[in-house]
């Protein structure tokens, strides 16, 4: 363990994983756990920053999501797995770093700028929202993470947590490294209406969508919208659809459907009954690891009681460096 790079990431608990989550993060972490040594958490109090006025059922989502992880491969055997508010060093450790965060830093933040107009119908003109970087920075540097994997907009919140590093360490001596962002690629899969993958446009493929369900959204699919008729050819460049089967099918299959498709030999119902087939084999042992988990709500309960044991561990003895640095130890 100790010659691997320390490595931290969350997640929101703000429902059911879909493919988009899966794809765009979860597998990546998955992939990771033999080369790092991995911490990843469930952000609860971050939900708060932005849903603050209608939390939902947070401890139901909060299950949900571990289950996910687990089904999806995550272990305990391999990393640290917990939840955030099962540690309030990181509220402590949020609190200390608020006091040298200059507000400049935090209203210059690109996805604070870009969600303040995106999200109208929410109320995010809160200390919260605009701090959450320095929680972000808190959840990160507790661990002392070398590398934090992120998708390329969350590039700046790791720029702050790398300035919020330095300042500490500039004004009471070094105790926190600086972490680097661990660029991670994604395919770009879409919504089955060609939208973003997003719980709200209820457009998501889940985790923990049955084999039919599975199917049946999957025929739902927009493909190529210039194709109306089956006699018209298609560009699976275009075509969401061509996107999961690049992840799912045999590359010798994926080279017949692309002529095919450009060729209309193939229709789109075909070509999604192969995809919906190969995609619901895929996700076969991971649904049967979720009907294993949902079985067993004592095994998810003991891995994150342990997982926010050990996480606490290590919280308490970086608090202990931080108030020692910042002379508030007695
Ligand atoms: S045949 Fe397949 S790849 Fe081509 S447009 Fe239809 S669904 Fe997409």
């Amino acid at each position: 363990m100790a010659d691997k790079i320390r490595v931290l990431s969350g997640m929101r608990p703000t429902g059911p994983l879909h493919m988009g989550n899966y794809l765009g993060a979860l597998d990546n972490w998955v992939n990771m756990q033999d080369q790092y040594e991995c911490f990843f958490f469930v952000a609860d109090w971050h939900a708060l920053t932005s849903d603050y006025e209608k939390p939902g059922p947070m401890g139901e989502y909060v299950r949900q999501i571990l289950i996910d992880w687990l089904s999806a491969g995550l272990s305990p055997e391999k990393s640290t797995i917990f939840i955030q508010s099962k540690v309030p060093e990181h509220a402590e450790l949020y609190l200390i770093f608020s006091m040298i965060t200059p507000v400049p830093w935090l209203e210059r933040n690109p996805t604070y700028k870009d969600q303040i107009v995106q999200l109208q119908n929410k109320d995010l003109s809160t200390f919260g929202f605009l701090g959450y970087p320095v929680l972000q920075a808190a959840d990160i540097l507790m661990y002392k993470a070398q590398g934090v994997p992120v998708g390329i907009d969350q590039v700046p919140h790791v720029e702050i947590t790398r300035e919020i590093a330095r300042r500490f360490n500039y004004l009471y001596g070094t105790v926190f490294p600086e972490p680097e962002a661990i660029l991670t690629q994604t395919p770009k899969i879409l919504g089955i209406d060609r939208r973003k993958m997003s719980k709200s446009y209820g457009n998501a493929i889940y985790l923990s969508d049955s084999p039919e369900e599975i199917r049946v959204k999957v025929m739902q699919m927009v493909t190529d919208p210039q194709r109306a008729r089956r006699s018209d050819p298609g560009n699976p460049d275009v075509c969401n659809v061509y996107e999961f089967h690049k992840l799912y099918t045999d590359p010798e299959m994926n080279r017949q459907i692309d002529k095919q498709c450009r060729s209309a030999e193939i229709g789109c119902v075909e070509c999604k009954k192969i995809m919906a087939d190969n995609l619901i084999k895929a996700m076969a042992p991971l649904h049967e690891k979720r009907h294993f988990y949902l079985a067993h709500p004592e095994i998810v309960e003991e891995i994150i009681i342990e997982g926010s044991r050990k996480a606490r561990q290590i919280a308490m003895e970086t608090m202990q460096q931080v108030k020692a640095a910042v002379k508030i130890d007695y």
